[in-house]
């Protein structure tokens, strides 16, 4: 499918970034130079900043008209501003990209480039990661765990750097649910989409805007919004225990055939009880827990399939009776 060059929108949160602006404002225009796009805007989200960040953005908004500033009324999270550049977002083609320039803005060039091949979404792979041990290994063991118990294939070491085709940032907004989890989201719509090895960068200046917390609120939206695991493991070891205690009251039924005068008393009854109401109570929660999942699932209100194409024409069909 042709790509569509009228407009690039080209995404970007800032939470407390008055460090980076000024480099941001030199790099980005004129790393989409040259993209053959006819028209560029650059929407900065503002994600309830402290510092100097928003008089910076609306320097160069006056600057320089492709700029556009949202300013949301208070921090909401990366993720929440991430999602709300996109319902601000009117390009053919949509990129995220982060505010500390530690995706290049030099590497949209090559996502457009896997567009331009046919896919409809391009991400970004995270090839080398600058940041120290630990983070890298909690972002290792996260996308790994993420990835062994989603239903859906959400890429391994992508975060939200990427560009899509209008249709697809489209689908996004038709998933209506608030905890957003954006590079899940995208995931799941669906359409082609490729990975792309990218080294990222360091952090350009100040210091990172994610709190152990905020990660963790990102990891727990990760894993509760596109997986049902915990559920069903909760299931699978009630299961487990109620068989465990079926051996047991077997094996003291043989006990007290073979060796009755071994056999103590009161000894098995009590056991058999601990482990046969241990799974029952498990296996409840299970039940329960379904029904929580697919009232969660109803909640989410994501539609139940997405249309990419339709061939042929629709046949005449029965007049409708009445
Ligand atoms: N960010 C945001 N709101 C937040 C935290 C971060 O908009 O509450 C922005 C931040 O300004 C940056 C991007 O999200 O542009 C990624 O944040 P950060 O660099 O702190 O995350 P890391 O790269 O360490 O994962
Ligand atoms: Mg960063």
């Amino acid at each position: 499918m042709m790509l569509d060059r009228s407009l690039l929108s080209v995404v970007v949160p800032i939470y407390n970034e008055e460090a980076t602006l000024p480099e941001l404002e030199r790099r980005l225009p004129s790393a989409v130079e040259g993209l053959g796009f006819d028209d560029c805007e650059f929407l900065l989200i503002s994600d309830g900043s402290a510092d100097a960040s928003e008089d910076l953005i609306r320097q160069m908004a006056a600057r320089d008209p492709r700029y556009r500033g949202i300013f949301l009324t208070r921090n909401f999270g990366h993720q929440a501003a991430v999602s709300t550049g996109l319902t601000y977002a009117r390009g053919s083609v949509v990129a995220i990209i982060d505010g500390d320039l530690q995706d290049p803005p030099e590497a949209i060039a090559t996502l457009i480039d896997a567009l331009e091949h046919g896919a409809d979404v391009a991400y970004g792979i995270r090839s080398k990661r600058k940041e120290h041990l630990f983070k890298r290994a909690a972002y290792f063991t996260f996308y790994r765990m993420l990835r062994a118990l989603s239903a859906i294939d959400i890429p391994l070491d992508t975060g939200d750097f990427c560009v899509m085709r209008r249709r697809v940032v489209e689908a996004m907004l038709t998933l209506p649910e608030r905890n957003r989890f954006v590079r899940g989201l995208r995931a799941w719509v669906g359409y082609q989409q490729v990975g792309v090895p990218y080294e990222r960068a360091a952090r350009f200046a100040g210091a990172p805007k994610y709190t152990l917390r905020k990660l963790l609120g990102l990891a727990y939206d990760g894993l509760f919004s596109f997986t049902n695991l915990p559920v069903r493991l909760i299931q699978m070891a009630g299961f487990l225990l109620s068989g465990v205690a079926i051996l047991i009251a077997i094996s003291y039924v043989v006990w007290f055939y073979l060796a009755p005068e071994q056999f103590p008393p009161g000894f098995a009854s009590l056991m058999v009880s601990i482990w046969f109401f241990a799974g029952v109570q498990l296996l409840c929660l299970g039940i329960v827990g379904e029904y929580v999942v697919r009232t969660c699932s109803e909640v989410r209100a994501r539609p139940i399939a997405l249309v990419r194409e339709v061939v042929g024409q629709p046949t005449a069909g029965p007049t409708p009776v009445g």
